[in-house]
């Protein structure tokens, strides 16, 4: 089967590797419909993350189940799935608690890789969620973004505590900035203020639901959210960068008995201790525990309430994914979707 496989940093190739089969009595094989690159997967790609051996790529999937194993009972071949990019058991008591993305029988969907005809998919039962009826193109789109920028940006949104009554800034303009943009907009946020200097971006955001938008950055960034907000600084802040620059920033916006939900995936950064504990803060972050709001993002997206997929500016086979990875990494691509 067809596989991208990451050689070295900026050395991206499809390969061929052997179908994957069935390791454990709860695994399923499902056939991949479409896959996508993430914000992430450019860490390894600009050499920021080490690649010691040749690396199947990819977390994001959605697609046909093809095999299951004999502990299998929920998942039958032929259903159309989605999951996120953490594989979980869904029945353990980190799981029960809605932080499926830590379960204690996780398994990192990254350390398998999904950019590829086939993936192996462990805890089908507790991992995957069937989709019923036939999705239209679009709805597929957005059904691919459901498997992980939409459903971190939705876990940012509620680890800070987006609602009626709220104002929400948002630190980083990629897909998952973007989506919790959508997301806090959904939650019934009063006010949204995307942090962007792009003009593409900005005007996908204002799509989403972004009342204001702020091209500062730093304590200059600051300041202008405390000046949109009455003095005070937002209630809820999403961080969806991961650099000290973005934490701070992200930090700094919130006002006092605020909330922070972070998401970007931390490279660096470090918080000085007495500057956290006055600003009097409440932080919840992490690998987002996207299974937790799967159920109701297909129904989102299956009744058309929501079209997260226009978060996708390209589209490319699979058999070009280095040129997608070069578009993401230039920025001329927001989300690359790969077709298979
Ligand atoms: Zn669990």
């Amino acid at each position: 089967m067809r596989a991208v496989v990451m050689h070295a940093p900026g050395d991206v190739r499809v390969d061929t590797l052997d179908k994957p089969t069935i390791v454990e009595p709860t695994d399923a094989i499902i056939r991949v419909t479409a896959a996508c690159i993430c914000g992430s997967d450019l860490w390894p790609f600009r050499g920021i993350e080490e690649v010691n051996q040749p690396t199947p790529m990819g977390h994001e999937y959605i697609g046909v189940v093809d095999e299951v194993g004999d502990e299998v009972g929920d998942i039958e071949v032929g259903d159309f799935v989605v999951g996120s990019f953490v594989a979980s058991d869904n029945t353990c008591e980190i799981c029960q608690a809605g932080f499926q993305s830590r379960c204690i029988h996780q398994v990192m969907m990254g350390s398998i890789g999904t950019q590829a005809d086939y993936a192996r998919i462990p805890l089908a039962d507790g991992t995957l969620v069937k989709v019923f009826g036939e999705p239209t193109p679009e709805q597929t789109r957005s059904l691919l973004a459901a498997s992980d920028v939409l459903g971190t940006g939705w876990f940012a949104a509620v680890a800070a505590e987006a609602g009626p009554g709220k104002s929400v800034a948002v630190v980083g303009d990629g897909a998952v900035g973007l989506l919790a943009i959508l997301a806090a907009k959904q939650l019934g946020a009063d006010r949204i203020i995307a942090m962007s200097r792009h003009a593409d971006r900005q005007a996908l955001a204002k799509k989403f639901g972004a009342t204001d938008i702020v091209e500062e950055r730093g304590k200059v960034g600051v300041a202008k959210i405390k000046e949109l907000t009455g003095g005070y600084g937002a209630h809820s802040t999403v961080e969806a960068v991961g650099t000290q620059e973005s934490m701070l920033q992200a930090i700094g916006a919130t006002r006092p008995g605020g909330h922070v939900g972070y998401v970007g995936v931390s490279h660096g950064v470090e918080l000085d201790g007495l500057d956290l504990f006055f600003a009097t803060v409440s932080l919840l972050g992490g690998p987002a525990p996207v299974r937790r709001f799967l159920p109701e993002l297909v129904d989102l997206i299956m009744t058309d309430q929501i079209d997260p997929g226009i978060v996708f500016d390209l589209e490319v086979p699979i058999e070009d994914a280095a040129e997608g990875y070069k578009a993401m990494d230039e920025r001329r691509a927001t989300k690359v979707l790969l077709t298979l």
